[in-house]
Formats: structure tokens, sequence, C-alpha cells
């Protein structure tokens, strides 16, 4: 049945499925607590920035695709963009703003929400869950099928000289297989052929589709019943979307090992961090010990995945700077999704990973000491970081509750 436990390796990582619900089960009340605090509801965003890739005129107009925005009157003063102007001011003098037309730096895997954008909006991430908010059509068709083309990587078949000429057709054969997804044409996701198909290729797809597995589980398991009015979980729903595909939900699980491997990493950092919530000592003090708890809770478990083996081989360096920019470019992909509510998660959940992807891959270990480099990460980046995370262990225990679900509903057959 589609309903059994997922077990044994989750593959391309360093660990199983039974190990990853164990943590799970330990770490999500913990995470739920902390993403309810000031420090980690408090997001600010441009959500207003154009598509740049085309004209988009499918704008949602549904109520529950809007975002309620707060007002600046109630946001902690220490998140607004002039204090925060002041905190960073330069011994080189006010005007001295060196990545101020700059999206994003060197080691960046996204385009990261600028702190000082005038354009930017303060959003209480609690007031505006991702659920179902009815967007759906071309608009959102659209836009995950672009995401998934960047995984038409040159590179790749770059550096193996004996598929040089096939360069083009291979790429408008990626397309054609995706096109063909979105059309419903192939009951088998793009991806899962895994001949000839780097490892690092896969990462990227898998840790896409993971989202997009994720995205859906919220949509199902926050289903507005159009005829009751009433929200709750809808079993075909998530049949038909996630569990009558085993990979969608693998991937979910592969997202969730790299988010781990990534705070893992981050610890002592993370652990050193000043998180500063808004004038109430005691409040700070109480973030930083509910994230040494959820910090320990993860580097007790065993490694989860081997970042050192991606990029590993000597001309690898062409291949991840593509990684890379194909990565900021879902981020700018994300401002053509014609939904707010679906555009704040999109931006924040890319956001996050490409930071799980900065740490693994932007830093050596030597680097993360916060006594040397205590800038290393934005507030933005650790709350789009945890919230992130809270979303894929979410899907996590979602999966379990609706497996119960599923065989609650044979009982009754
Ligand atoms: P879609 O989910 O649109 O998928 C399109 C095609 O992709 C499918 O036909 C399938 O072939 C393939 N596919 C599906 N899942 C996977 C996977 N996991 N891995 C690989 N291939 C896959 N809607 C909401 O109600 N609430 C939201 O918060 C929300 N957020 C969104 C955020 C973004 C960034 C985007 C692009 C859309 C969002 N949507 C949201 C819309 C939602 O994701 C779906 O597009 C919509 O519900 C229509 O679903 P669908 O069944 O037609 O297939």
């Amino acid at each position: 049945s589609n309903y059994c436990a997922p077990s044994g390796l989750i593959s391309d990582a360093h660990c199983d499925f039974e190990t990853v619900e164990r943590i799970n089960t330990d770490i999500s009340p913990k995470l739920h607590e902390l993403i309810k605090t000031d420090f980690f509801k408090y997001y600010k965003l441009n959500l207003f920035k154009e598509c740049p890739f085309w004209t988009e005129n499918g704008q949602c107009m549904n109520r529950a695709c809007s975002v309620e925005t707060m007002n600046k009157s109630d946001v902690p003063e220490i998140y607004k963009s002039d204090v925060l102007g002041a905190l960073h001011t330069s011994p080189a003098g006010l005007l001295f703003r060196p990545f101020e037309k700059c999206e994003f730096t060197d080691r960046d895997f996204c385009v990261v929400e600028d702190e000082n954008d005038v354009e930017g909006v303060f959003v209480n991430l609690q007031d505006n869950p991702e659920r179902f908010t009815g967007y759906a059509g071309p608009s959102a068709g659209r836009v995950w099928k672009s995401i998934y083309e960047e995984n038409c990587f040159n590179v790749a078949q770059r550096l193996d000289p004996s598929r040089k000429n096939k360069l083009t057709s291979s790429l408008s054969v990626c397309k054609n297989q995706l096109s063909n997804i979105m059309l419903g044409h192939d009951q088998t996701d793009y991806g899962n052929d895994n001949d000839e198909v780097c490892f690092e290729k896969r990462v990227y797809y898998r840790l896409i589709s993971g989202l997009h597995s994720s995205i859906s589980i919220h949509i199902c398991d926050e289903y507005l019943n159009q005829t009751t009015g009433e929200w709750g979980p809808n079993l075909d729903c998530f049949t038909s979307r996630i569990g009558s595909h085993p990979e969608r939900i693998q991937n979910i699980y592969f997202d969730y090992v790299i988010l781990l491997r990534a705070i893992s990493k981050m610890s002592h950092y993370l652990k050193e961090y000043e998180f500063c919530a808004g004038g109430d000592k005691n409040e700070d003090l109480r973030i930083k010990d509910m994230v040494t708890e959820l910090v320990n809770a993860v580097t007790s478990c065993p490694r989860t995945f081997n970042e050192k083996l991606m990029f590993a081989s000597e001309d690898s360096r062409l291949l991840k700077e593509e990684f890379k920019n194909r990565f900021r470019n879902v981020s700018r992909i994300m401002d053509c999704v014609g939904c707010d509510k679906c555009r704040l998660w999109g931006k924040l959940q890319i956001t996050g990973i490409g930071t799980a992807l900065k740490i693994l891959f932007s830093y050596d270990d030597e680097y993360l000491d916060p006594h040397v480099n205590s800038n290393l990460l934005t507030r933005t980046e650790i709350v789009a970081l945890f919230n992130t995370f809270n979303r894929f262990s979410e899907s996590i225990s979602a999966i379990e509750r609706f497996r119960r679900l599923y065989r609650e509903s044979m009982k009754v057959q």
C-alpha cells in the first residue's frame, strides 16, 4: 500500500526514515514553541517586486490569498530598518553601503531580503499560516514549471567532454520531459531517471520537489471545504498529490535531512548568537535557551548528510556556481507567484533552504567560529531557516497523521 510507513535509507542521505521520524517527534514541539517568539515570528520582505521573467496577471483575488501586514507601530523598534541601519553603520560613515546595490553576496544561494528595503513590509508569520488558498491553474503551473526548468544544468553536461555536442539536444529533452509532467502526460516525476544525472543535479531536484511536496501537504492538511466552510485535513487531496508518489514523500525527508545537517553544522554559532526580542532581556535569554535546547537535540543525532561529497571533484567549481545561480533564479521566480500568501511562504522557504545551502557549501568548518566571524547570517536568514525547518517538521508530522487517517478509512470500508 502507498500508506505503509516509509522505511530504510533515504537515498543520497546518511539517514533512514525511522531516524528522521524519531528525531522529529523530539524536536517538533521545541521548534513549534520557538517560532512563536517575537524574534522568529516577525519577518520583513518585499512582497511587491515585479516578476522579472514574464508579465504576471494571474493575481489571486481570494481573501485566503492575502497577507496581513503589520502596522509599523506594532513592529518592535529593534527590527525597524532605521534602527538596523544604525546598528550596521560602517566606520566608513553613513554613506558607505557596500552591498546596497547587490541582491546577494558571493556566498549566497538565494536573493536574500534586504532588511533596509524601504518597500519591505513586516508580517507576523503566525497570523498568516501557509495553507489552502485556492491559488491554482496556469499561473501556479507556470511558476512550478519554471522552477523545475532551472534544473536543466549546462555545466553537468559540459563536465563530460564526450557529451559536449549533445548539450543542446539534452537541454531540449530536459524541457520536453518537464512539459509532459506539467501537462500530466507522465506518471513519474522528472528526476526519477537517475541514470546520467549527477549527484548535485539530483540534490537540486530533490530539494525543489521536496518543497513542492511540503507545500502540497500543508494545502491538504489545512484544506477549506468550500461547502461547509470548515478547515481540516483532506485525505483525498493528500492521496492524489503526495501519498501515491513515494518519491515525493522521500524528497520531503531529504529537505529535512539537509536542514538538520545545516543547523547541526552551525550549532556553535547559533548557541552564541544574540537573539534580541525587542528590549526584554528575560525574553532574549528565554529564546537563547530554547535555541540551545533545540540545537543540542539536533546535534545529538547522527550525521544525516555528508556535504563534503557535493562539488567534490576538481572541476566542480563551475558546477557549484551554476547551482548557486539557478537557486538564486528560483528566488526571483518566486516574485512571479500570483498569490501574496503563497509568495510570502515561497520566498521565505527558498531563503531557508538557500541559507542551509550557504551554511553547507560556502563556509568551511573553521570559519563558523562565532567569536571570529560574528556576522555570518542575517536575522532574516536565521528566521527563514528555522521557520522553513518548522514547515518541513510539520509536513512529517502530517504524513504520520494522514497515515493514521488512511488506516481508519480502510477499517470503515
Ligand atoms: P501542482 O502542485 O501545481 O503541480 C504541477 C505539476 O507538478 C503536477 O501536475 C505534477 O506533475 C508535478 N508535481 C507535483 N508535485 C510534485 C513534486 N512534489 N515533485 C515533483 N513534481 C511534482 N496553493 C495554496 O493553496 N496554498 C499555498 O500556500 C500555495 N503556495 C504556493 C507556493 C508556490 C511557490 C507556488 C508556485 C504555488 C503555490 N500554491 C499554493 C499553488 C499549489 O502549489 C498548486 O500549484 C495548486 O494547488 C494546483 O495544484 P495541482 O494539483 O494542479 O498541481
